[in-house]
């Protein structure tokens, strides 16, 4: 099969498009999969880059998002058959455990996000890839094999953190970092369907546009606009209920001060650096949340996408590449300045 493979961290150059890669065979409860789409994340830069500390499954084939049909089963595989068409939660767990019984899937030991610990060469940017059956999910039928690979991890990780961690409700001020990314705009869609209202913060004139587009309440540009004090001006000096963050280092301090008393800062990721400074202060006079999450479950999947199929929320797709073109999809997302996700096609 083709794929793109690496094995040893570095730059673009231990990037490798191959075609002779074997077919992996389906095991116990999982099946597998002909991808048709899959789209890139930015785990994909940290497995190829490596992160210290951790330990990638070498030869690597990166991806966690990705849709296709299915081609063969395992045994003791129910409820998927040969044909459907699916996408994929790129949440692996063992499906038994206590934790994954009380619904915490990202606690189990067995824990792997598809093609970034998962391994070796397993992941969605390949022709193929065995999954477990209870992580593949129906696809909407409104929608393409690239649109939904490119919306479905996103959309979920969005719910998780607004719905199900920040407990977001109809009215709520939700500032939203990297509104135009990804997860930026299915956040920005989400907030909408639920009746809430976000602050949605962009890097430009061309992704504010965009973001007004998907129904952003407020768009606010940080290369010309001071944050707090705008968020400040539009919720009457109250400060946001939620922060939506994935930015990290170089915005937790504005979240902090951007948000009400006795709000909410959620995150699920820190591009721009992991270490923020804590004015321990506000976690007990303004009685301040702050809340991790982490990926989402497939029943989180499951939920979210009835969002796509009813067309409240729909897939932003900032570029289309071939498989082979996997070097320009890295530099480009590296660089930040796609809107909306990059699909790669193995076709
Ligand atoms: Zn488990």
């Amino acid at each position: 099969m083709r794929g793109v493979t690496f094995d040893r961290h570095g730059g673009t150059e231990v990037l490798q498009y191959r075609d002779d890669l074997p077919i992996p065979e389906p095991g116990v409860g999982e099946v597998l999969l002909r991808i048709k789409a899959a789209a890139m994340n930015y785990n994909d830069i940290w497995a190829r880059q490596g992160v210290p500390g951790m330990d990638f499954p070498m030869p690597h084939i990166s991806g966690t998002d990705g849709a296709g049909i299915v081609e063969a089963l395992g045994p003791n595989v129910k409820n998927v058959a040969v044909g459907d068409e699916v996408v994929v939660n790129g949440a692996f767990s063992c499906g038994d455990c206590t934790e994954c019984i009380r619904g915490v899937p990202m606690f189990c030991k067995q824990f792997r996000i598809w093609g970034f610990e998962t391994g070796p060469n397993q992941g969605s940017e390949a022709d193929y890839a065995t999954v477990p059956a209870r992580n593949v999910i129906p696809k909407p039928a409104n929608t393409t094999f690239a649109e939904i690979a490119a919306i479905s991890n996103v959309l979920a990780t969005a719910w998780r953190m607004l719905v199900t961690r920040a407990n977001m409700r109809a009215g709520d001020h939700i500032l939203v970092w990297g509104a135009a990314g990804g997860l930026g705009t299915a956040a920005v869609q989400l907030i909408r369907a639920f009746g809430a209202k976000s602050i949605a913060i962009v890097g430009s004139d061309e992704k504010a546009e965009l973001v007004a587009g998907l129904g952003a309440d407020y768009v606010l540009n940080r290369k010309q606009q001071r944050i707090t004090k705008e968020v400040m001006r539009i919720t009457g000096k109250r400060g946001v209920d939620i922060v939506f963050e994935h930015s990290g280092a170089e915005t937790w301090e504005m979240s902090t001060h951007c948000l009400r008393w006795g709000g909410t800062i959620v995150t699920c990721g820190a591009t721009t650096g992991f270490k923020a400074p804590l004015d321990i202060r506000f976690l007990w006079t303004k009685q301040q949340n702050y809340l991790g999450s982490h990926f989402a479950t497939t029943a989180e999947s499951r939920d979210s996408l009835r969002f796509i199929a009813s067309g409240q929320v729909k897939a932003v797709i900032g570029e289309v590449l071939p498989l082979k073109e996997i070097v320009r999809g890295h530099e480009l997302l590296a660089r930040g300045d796609v809107a909306g996700k990059i699909v790669l096609l193995p076709d």
